[in-house]
């Protein structure tokens, strides 16, 4: 019997040591972790840099409130500003708190409600960012929800152009949606909604919690889309498994967000800051960057050429090391046989195979991993065939 309310299904596996790409659960098993916290140890486990840069602020200061001068805030603000095209920063500890102060910033800076988001998006679980989610089942048995929320379909400019008006406080959206499958965002829709922001004065709101922090080849995803939004959400990355979460914003935003307009009891803790600092510092680097545009090409060639062909995939998708193999068949039991032979992937959606890999993946556990991938789909392939 567990005491725990029962939110996750969970998977009969306790993993009890971490170590770079490799999980190891209480029976010695390895398995060759695709997942990484989902997206979130980008670096792998017990990256050496982030354990020292956390110990040495363990032995120093854990915990001093924000009405105290925060040295690392500043280097990491900082290091975010530096990287993106953002001017300032507030710091909490969730992808969902992230996106929560996104709504607020949105609402205060422009005194407007409405909210366009995606069909398909995930943004979180609180009622602000749940509301933004454009998911029903994310909502059942919660309404009623925060109002003027819409949602489109991703990509469609005809959507964009007649839900949007000048009462649009906001149009949010991942460039590419995790949870919803490893959806990536046209060059189109990018450009209609750069447009459609600067017709209507209303802000970009991109949550890069999953994109964000060196995941698809590049600092931020939205680089890669010609993008340059006012509001930029982030996390799981960010600590490397060390709960933090960030907004970062331009400078036209900054006297919203005044003092006593919002905050945060443990946001940009000490702790916190000191593991995101020594992330940034890693991730941030030019050839690590470049290593993983070059991993994630060839692992979505690798997976084209030894699946593609297969009946039950319809398509190899994503940017750097977000990969998605979109299936006909629920994948479940795919993910499923990939565990027992090792390798832990998970879903995106019923029938999306979602790969995360830590960025420093080796090339030999990239082909390891297709390896097994390959070896699962064409015995599924077989099996369905001889049963038909
Ligand atoms: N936004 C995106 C794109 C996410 O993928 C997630 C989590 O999966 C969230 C927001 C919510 O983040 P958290 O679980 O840290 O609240």
């Amino acid at each position: 019997m567990s005491a725990l309310f029962p939110t996750y299904a969970r998977w009969d596996i306790k993993p009890t040591k971490g170590l770079g790409t490799k999980l190891i659960d209480e029976n010695g098993k390895e398995y060759l972790d695709f997942i990484a916290g989902i997206a979130v140890c980008n670096l792998g486990h017990c990256h050496p840099k982030v354990i020292a840069a956390v110990q040495k602020q363990l032995e120093q200061l854990w915990h001093v409130s924000n009405l105290f001068q925060i040295e690392g805030q500043e280097k990491v603000a900082q290091l975010l500003v530096d990287h993106s095209v953002g001017d300032y920063v507030f710091f909490c500890n969730s992808g969902a708190e992230a996106n929560e102060a996104a709504i607020k910033l949105a609402r205060k800076a422009t005194g407007k409600h409405h909210i366009v988001s995606m069909k398909n998006s995930f943004h979180g679980r609180t009622l602000g960012s749940m509301a933004a989610t454009g998911q029903d089942k994310i909502h059942q048995g919660y309404g009623p929800l925060l109002t003027e929320f819409t949602y489109i379909d991703m990509n469609s400019e005809d959507a964009l152009k007649q839900v949007v008006t000048s009462e649009t406080a906001a149009i949010m959206v991942e460039v590419v949606q995790g949870e919803g499958g490893i959806k990536l965002m046209s060059e189109e829709f990018a450009k209609a909604l750069t447009a459609t922001c600067e017709e209507f004065g209303c802000l970009l709101i991109i949550d890069e919690v999953q994109t964000g922090i060196g995941r698809t080849g590049s600092a931020f995803a939205y680089e890669q889309f010609g993008l340059s939004p006012d509001i930029v959400t982030l996390a799981k990355g960010l600590g490397n498994g060390f709960p933090v979460g960030a907004l970062i914003g331009k400078e036209a935003l900054k006297d919203s967000f005044s003092p006593g307009s919002h905050g945060s009891t443990f946001g940009g803790n000490p702790l916190a800051m000191a593991a995101a600092e020594a992330v940034l510092t890693e991730v941030f680097s030019a050839d690590l960057l470049k290593s993983v545009q070059v991993k994630g090409d060839w692992l979505k060639e690798e997976l084209k050429k030894n699946v593609d062909s297969l009946s039950i995939v319809e398509e190899v998708r994503g940017k750097g090391l977000m990969v998605g193999i979109a299936c006909e068949i629920e994948v479940a039991p795919i993910i499923e046989a990939c565990r027992e032979k090792g390798l832990l992937v998970l879903p995106a959606g019923p029938k999306v195979i979602r790969l995360l890999p830590p960025l420093l993946v080796s090339e030999q556990e990239l082909k390891q991993a297709v390896q097994v991938i390959t070896e699962v789909l064409t015995k599924l392939t077989q099996n369905l065939s001889v049963n038909q």
